[in-house]
């Protein structure tokens, strides 16, 4: 055997670019992207990405260096993806939804040495992210170049120096040979957390980290050759959970849209014949309130995978019998967006509705990248037992976890402690092996040692007719230090004057254990949102700790009577 060794013919390192020069020889004239009245086929994006990756090259972007794109699910954004890496560099996508300052931190963080920039954000980005920087005055802080994007379908003549996107396609050379890369392990992009937990970090993607990831979740979420990919998730969010690569893979329609509004999805929906689309749950309220745009049942089955955020039971089953076919995942920045998916089970099929949403709101069992998945007791190597029951924190090992977080090696040391990447989420194994997310760990409410996990007092409330959307924070309790608060949004305008904070503290003590019903129910317009549309419980928490809670004189909690059972059991 040892006279076998690796060559050029049997060991090419994996990278997810080479989906696209395979999609192009594959699928030459199979449409690759629509975007309003823009159509391209695999062979155009091909080429379009090797004058794109010369024409940066050209720039004297070398090796490493970060190339930062702040854009919609624009063409432009998609094409990116495979460009920027052709070109040896990494690709750091930044949140549209952030603010300037954000944006200029992101930027002096990450040595940006090229800015790509839609024609949507011209102000934020170039006039207010550049110009902070400019003026931050650090000797070592250079503002990137920029390059504006227009709207290739609707062109607006935004040109904010020499350098504009479709140039400098026109102007590159289409016999590029991409960026040979000899190793799998080099960075391909630079995703920032949103900093929910802490400061944003920047976390860095291998080629083979995101190579393996797309393959696994192509796999598993089970997409078949063709598929119509609608882009409701952001591209920027751990770069689409790769689905970027993923359509370019399956010689998919990627089709772009601005915004993820209703109507665009359910216009899309009709006018392309998706098949298949992500989404954050609190998207699918959207669908929910906006169906009334569509006057007919789908016209094709169209997959939907949700995850980013713990999906109601309630919210899977109602878009179920909209029609739609949702697939749950779990994951997050640093594992190249999933690390578990809920894989449906053909027994399942045949049990009722609800019991079939229940099961489908757990987090599910590893993707095929990872090595392994464990719950591990909170401050202990030992797994907790496979109960569904004991909660601990979720780690995992393998290769779709990040490379680590850029210039910040004290982090990135504390996320592998252990040998394990700590998620920071607080979980159960049920018997079957499914884990299940009962919480963010910093989340978990304690209320006189009890720990009560905040997502499962949402689960109830969100069973509430009335509820459209719910989130749930400690807030300080006199006798058991914290105890559940409870922040709704109801649906539609009035029911304020309808449903008051007793109905739904009635109902919740009809639908959990005591020591769980929420003590104080808040009742918003909108809950806090971060810019990945995920609840912002920092923010509640801040207002929950005004809150104070008056005792009862009397009280059924089971709590305040155990010291006196044990009193009267060791009596016994
Ligand atoms: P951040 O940048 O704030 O870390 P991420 O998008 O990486 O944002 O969020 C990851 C976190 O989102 C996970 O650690 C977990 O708490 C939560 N999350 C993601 N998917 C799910 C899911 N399917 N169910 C429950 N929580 C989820």
């Amino acid at each position: 055997m040892d006279q076998l060794e690796k060559c050029p013919a049997n060991y090419v390192p994996l990278s997810p670019i080479t989906f696209l020069k395979r999609a192009a020889l594959a699928y030459p004239d199979r449409t690759s992207i629509i975007y309003g009245h823009t159509r391209f086929s695999w062979m155009q994006t091909f080429k379009r990405c090797c004058r794109l990756a010369s024409s940066i090259c050209s720039l004297n972007i070398s090796k490493d260096d970060v190339v930062s794109v702040l854009a919609p699910n624009v063409p432009a954004m998609y094409e990116m993806h495979f460009a920027v890496p052709m070109a040896g560099a990494v690709l750091n996508p930044i949140n549209t939804r952030l603010d300037a300052s954000t944006i200029a931190t992101h930027l002096r963080h990450s040595e940006a040495k090229l800015f790509f920039v839609d024609c949507e954000f011209i102000k934020v980005a170039s006039d207010d992210a550049i110009n902070l920087l400019v003026s931050s005055g650090e000797p070592t802080c250079t503002s990137p170049l920029v390059v504006v994007i227009d709207d290739i379908d609707n062109p607006t003549g935004s040109r904010l120096g020499e350098l504009e996107y479709e140039n400098l396609i026109r102007c590159g050379d289409p016999d590029t040979e991409p960026h040979q890369l000899t190793d799998e392990w080099d960075p391909i992009t630079l995703n920032y957390t949103s900093g929910t937990t802490s400061a944003p970090k920047g976390v860095v993607y291998s080629h083979r980290g995101a190579y393996l990831n797309t393959l696994a979740l192509l796999l598993q979420w089970g997409v078949g050759t063709e598929p119509v990919y609608l882009w409701s998730l952001p591209m920027f969010h751990c770069n689409g959970w790769t689905f970027t690569w993923g359509m370019a893979a399956r010689g998919g329609v990627n089709v772009c849209i601005r915004k993820t509004s209703a109507a665009d999805i359910y216009s899309a929906i009709m006018a392309h014949g998706v098949t298949h689309m992500c989404c954050v749950p609190a998207v699918f309220n959207m669908l929910i309130e906006g169906s009334s745009i569509l006057m007919e049942p789908l016209p094709s089955q169209v997959h939907v995978l949700t995850g980013g955020a713990p999906p109601p039971a309630t919210l899977l089953e109602h878009v179920g019998k909209m029609g739609f076919i949702v697939s749950h995942a779990y994951g997050m920045t640093e594992a190249t967006g999933a690390a578990l998916i809920c894989e449906w089970q053909a027994q399942w099929d045949l049990l009722p509705a609800d019991e079939r949403a229940r099961l489908k709101a757990r987090q599910g069992v590893s993707m095929l990248s990872l090595a392994d998945v464990d719950v591990k007791k909170q401050n202990s190597t030992d797994s907790v037992p496979r109960d569904g029951n004991t909660m601990g924190e979720i780690v995992l090992r393998g290769s779709n976890i990040m490379k680590g977080y850029l210039r910040n090696p004290e982090a990135t040391a504390k996320a592998f402690e252990g040998g394990w990447f700590s998620t920071g989420d607080a979980g159960v194994i049920h018997p079957d092996g499914y884990i299940e997310i009962k919480d963010r760990l910093k989340d978990v409410i304690i209320s006189g040692g009890e720990n009560i996990s905040s997502v499962e007092v949402e689960t109830v409330l969100h069973g509430h007719p009335a509820v459209s959307e719910a989130a749930v924070v400690a807030m300080p309790h006199p006798k058991w230090g914290e105890s559940p608060c409870a922040f709704i949004v109801l649906k539609g305008d009035r029911m304020e004057n309808i449903v008051k904070e007793e109905d739904i503290i009635a109902y919740c003590q009809k639908n959990m254990p005591r020591f769980m019903v929420p003590k104080k129910v808040v009742f918003k317009d909108e809950l806090p949102m971060t810019n990945k549309k995920t609840v912002i419980k920092s923010e509640l928490r801040k207002i929950a700790k005004g809150f104070t809670v008056v005792l009862e004189e009397k009280s059924n909690d089971v709590r305040e009577h155990l010291p006196v059972w044990l009193s009267m059991m060791s009596k016994l």
